[in-house]
């Protein structure tokens, strides 16, 4: 009981001190915990390899419970709020390291050693013992990371919205595979009985609820926070990564400056390979193309500055109808786009229902603001871009020339069914 409630603390401190470092990487940078969990590693292996305690199942060790199992979770918390690039500098770190150590022992080993006053002298056999178990370890743990990255990004097209089950999920299976493969090793260095497989297992699947448990609750509660900004002498460290910098850079790039919305270059690059894209893999795609209308009036009526606060909240409605997948352009100054993976009657259910937004919008308003809509959707005779804009734009002009106020796609339903048929025909599939 003692065993199990000390290793629960241990898990608790390593994941607690680990993950407020991690938590003020863009402070201290991201290093300080990467340095931290290389350090770690030498306790672990140490621990092991002799330091074991029983509990009701079998035989324990810290060494693999608590601190290798919440390094592989450290690592996937890496992934998960990095990338690819950022977490392969410690998996490759922690291979390469083991491998100078290994080098340097080989040549230790060769020294005269003298022994100390009180007779004492390094354990040797011990040393050798370690390094192996480190060679097996550091190559096992090599593949695990590689495995855990994996397999969380293979769950996540089944289990997006379960975070909690994904990440269990994939340090469960990791820690298994792991826990074989650890201990076959064990077994043949150190002769260690099965009992230490069992009780090693349960432990790592203690772990992984545990971990699981603690990370969830991290991302959930402190990852989605923002640190508030620090002032005096911590300024000093708060020099922005090339990563955020970039990352704010990117965010602008694209994007209109008054209403925030992707721009015209955007559109003719997104747009592109969104039509390809639909076309390769047979998902529907729509473009709506909405222009307000008799703008120029209220700009004439009211001055600009009112005309752009009206461009600026009907960029937000849209914004705010449009589903996350869709994308949301502004392509003139005041006509927009969007792009969205829906079928024909859904896309002009989608146009109807911003054009009556922007009526019930501007009936609050002192002005009259009213928007007609074009929808095409592509199909056989619109494989790319430029006609699909075509089209829709022609719709666009029938809108304004039969009065205004209004949603036009496609008369006959042929664009709500083509796509269908012409997938059944495989010919969408190699397109
Ligand atoms: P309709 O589309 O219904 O035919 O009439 P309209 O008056 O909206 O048509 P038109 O395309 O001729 O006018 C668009 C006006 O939009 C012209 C221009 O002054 C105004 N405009 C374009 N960009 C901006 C902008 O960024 N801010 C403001 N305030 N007005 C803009
Ligand atoms: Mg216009
Ligand atoms: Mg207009």
């Amino acid at each position: 009981m003692l065993n199990s409630f000390l290793l629960l603390a241990e898990a608790a401190l390593y994941f607690g001190a680990m993950t407020t470092l991690f938590r003020f990487r863009h402070r201290i940078g991201l290093g300080v915990f990467v340095c931290a969990l290389g350090v770690m590693h030498f306790l672990e292996t140490y621990l092991a390899s002799v330091f074991y305690v029983a509990l009701p199942f079998g035989m324990v060790s810290p060494g693999s419970a608590v601190l290798f199992s919440g390094k592989l979770v450290m690592l996937l918390l890496l992934y998960i709020k990095e990338d690819a690039a950022t977490v392969r500098q410690p998996i490759y770190g922690l291979l390469l390291g083991n491998a100078l150590m290994i080098g340097l022992v080989l040549i230790l080993r060769m020294h005269a050693i003298s022994p100390l006053p009180s007779g004492k002298l390094p354990d040797v056999g011990f040393i050798d013992q370690m390094g192996w178990l480190m060679v097996w370890g550091t190559t096992l743990l090599f593949v695990d990371a590689i495995l855990i990255i994996l397999l969380y990004e293979k769950l996540g097209r089944y289990l997006r919205k379960a975070l909690f089950t994904r990440i269990l999920v994939s340090v469960a299976c990791v820690l298994t595979f792991d826990q074989a493969g650890f201990f076959t090793a064990l077994h043949f260095v150190t002769g260690a009985p099965v009992a230490v497989f069992f009780g090693g297992w349960f432990a790592k699947m203690a772990a992984a609820l545990a971990y699981a448990t603690m990370l969830v609750a991290y991302l959930r509660w402190f990852e989605a926070r923002q640190i508030p900004a620090p002032r005096g002498l911590s300024d000093i460290f708060d020099t922005l990564t090339y990563r955020e910098r970039y990352e704010a850079l990117v965010q602008h790039v694209g994007r209109d400056g008054l209403t925030g919305l992707l721009h015209r270059g955007r559109f003719d690059s997104d747009g592109e390979a969104a039509v390809a894209a639909s076309l390769r893999t047979a998902k529907p795609l729509s473009l709506l193309i909405i222009d307000v209308d008799h703008f120029k009036s209220i700009n004439d009526r009211f001055g600009h500055a009112e005309g752009d606060k009206v461009l600026k909240s009907i960029a937000a409605l849209l914004g705010g109808i449009a589903s996350p997948e869709d994308q949301v352009f502004r392509i003139g100054g005041e006509e927009f786009a969007i792009l969205c993976s829906r079928p024909h009657p859904l896309a002009r259910l989608l146009g109807e229902s911003i054009r009556h937004a922007v009526k019930a919008s501007a009936g609050a308003s002192r002005f009259d603001i009213t928007v007609s809509a074009g929808i095409s959707t592509v199909s056989e005779t619109t494989r790319c871009l430029a006609d699909l804009f075509a089209l829709a734009d022609q719709r666009l002009y029938k809108a304004k020339s039969t009065g205004r106020d209004r949603t036009i796609g496609e008369p006959g339903g042929h664009e709500a069914d083509s796509l269908k048929a012409w997938t059944r025909s495989g010919r969408g599939a190699g397109a």
